[in-house]
């Protein structure tokens, strides 16, 4: 494990002469600017800081430093099978999670993917993460994706979800009561929302679930607009019983009509978009262009590493492509030429920082300003030739940059990574827990389902029902989770 002296809990820190993006609605660009961050919060950001004596400098010249960005949607737990699910679509991501493999996890699975995802993300600069954590079929899970959380430096929100019981059920269980009173304690780094879907079932089983969020004060985060299992009629029955608020984060929202954007726009909730998940997938259209036109606050997310890296500069780059892909198709078909982009680079990154803070009401977050909490990423790579010149700090972050370009990462005011090291971390022990969960699910699997679970046929050849049915009100549903 990585350890540096001079980085000692309570030093203060100067980043020396970067290139500054404070993220404050505009398009600010502040050259050759230092940031000076005394406990756990930016003191003051200006030229030529005059800093404390044992503060220590961090040469960020030749480098952007921008706000630690925000993902508002990712199954943590999923890491341990990173890459697994390459060629899914939706449906076999269904059948092999909520239908047939989903319940072999155990909680020291649970714990050695959190873990690595925690170090994934902490790694590409992603500071915050809410923790969309489904596979928590006992308590026993959640409290190892809570210790996972705490053990990795980082801010998490563990989104508490249970595919394997209807919301109403497991929310109503007196040790998920007992969980919250142990583990959510209202510490800064941890927070907590209700992870639940919305099924559209008339007789909305999921309101008391959605009751116990307002009783607990916290926010409900929910997969919305998703093709084939939600739809408008999950968002027509929360709007009707009073259950949308600004607090609500709503997940892809990709294949919604115009009337639950207008529902989602008055009710002052924001959209978690993870582009490349809605492209691979197919829960919709990555819905930026759409719900730009409603004016609805937007967040990103990379939604789960079966797929896709936990890194938010390709859900940047992604969203930037999706959305103008769209935008010029869209003029196309009617023999119209695109002549400007709608969207540009500088709010893709506004997303990625600013608009995960707003998503989770921390408006402490996502900016860098004297008073802010100093959550911080340093861009730079001396040995990279993408590197230079920087002549478009914005459109850099958005379309050049990568995780490997992540040189130092503050959490809270404490340096996690620095000189592309992570430091406090030991990854050589998440490598092990990982490699014991792997093969686990794998010996429990047999090598065959194993096989044919990563290396779906093509085509099809069978049609399988929407296995996402935990209540069974559509007709002849056969599984009830
Ligand atoms: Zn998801």
């Amino acid at each position: 494990m990585s350890e540096r002296t001079e980085f000692e809990a309570g030093r203060p820190v100067v980043l020396r002469g970067g290139t500054v993006l404070p993220m404050d609605g505009g398009r600010t660009v502040l050259e050759r600017t230092d940031v000076l961050v005394t406990g756990d919060r930016i003191a003051a950001v200006g030229p030529d800081l005059e800093a404390p004596e044992d503060a220590v400098t961090i040469d960020a010249s030749d480098g952007i430093v921008m706000p630690g960005m925000i993902d508002t949607h990712r199954h943590m737990w999923q890491t341990a099978l990173r890459g697994y699910g390459a060629d899914w679509t939706l449906t076999q991501y269904f059948v092999w999670f909520y239908l047939e493999h989903g319940k072999l996890f155990r909680p020291e699975d649970i714990y050695a993917g959190n873990t690595l995802a925690a170090i994934e993300a902490l790694d590409a600069g992603v500071t915050t993460v809410v923790d969309w954590s489904h596979g928590l079929q006992t308590v026993d899970h959640a409290d190892a994706a809570v210790d996972a959380l705490q053990e990795v430096p980082g801010r998490y929100v563990l989104a508490y979800g249970n595919i394997q019981q209807p919301p109403a059920e497991w929310t109503a269980a007196p040790e998920f009561r007992d969980f919250v009173a142990r583990r959510i304690t209202g510490d800064d780094l941890l927070g907590f929302q209700l992870a639940f879907d919305v099924l559209g079932d008339p007789a909305f089983p999921e309101k008391p679930a959605f009751e116990v969020a307002r009783e607990l004060d916290v926010p409900v985060t929910t997969h919305a607009g998703v093709w084939g299992a939600t739809s408008d009629d999950g968002i027509r029955l929360m709007y009707e019983h009073g259950f949308m608020t600004p607090r609500t984060i709503y997940v892809h929202a990709a294949s919604l009509s115009a009337d639950s954007y207008h529902r989602i726009a008055a009710t002052g909730g924001s959209v978690s978009v993870s582009t490349e998940s809605e492209q691979s997938a197919g829960q919709g259209y990555p819905p930026t262009w759409a719900v730009r036109a409603h004016g609805i606050p937007v967040s990103l997310s990379m939604d789960t590493s079966v797929w896709w890296s936990g890194d938010l500069f390709s859900a940047m780059r992604t969203t930037l492509g999706a959305d103008r892909s769209r935008e010029h198709l869209e003029a196309h078909a009617k023999g119209d030429t695109v002549t400007h982009c709608g969207l540009r680079a500088d709010q893709v990154v506004d997303w990625a920082t600013r608009g995960g803070a707003h998503a989770l009401g921390r408006d402490d977050l996502g900016v860098i300003a004297p008073g802010k909490k100093a959550d911080l990423v340093l861009i730079k790579n001396d040995r990279s030739p993408v590197s230079f010149p920087v002549l478009n700090p914005y459109g850099h972050v958005a379309f050049q940059a990568q995780r490997g370009d992540v040189h130092t990462v503050l959490v809270n005011g404490r340096v996690v990574k620095h000189e592309h090291e992570l430091l406090g971390v030991d990854l050589t022990a998440a490598r092990r827990q990982v490699e014991r969960t792997v093969e686990y699910l794998r010996s429990e699997m047999g090598e065959d389902a194993w096989n044919k679970g990563m290396n779906p046929d093509i085509p099809a050849t069978k049609i399988l029902d929407n296995p996402y049915t935990y209540t069974d009100y559509r007709s002849d549903a056969t599984h009830r989770l």
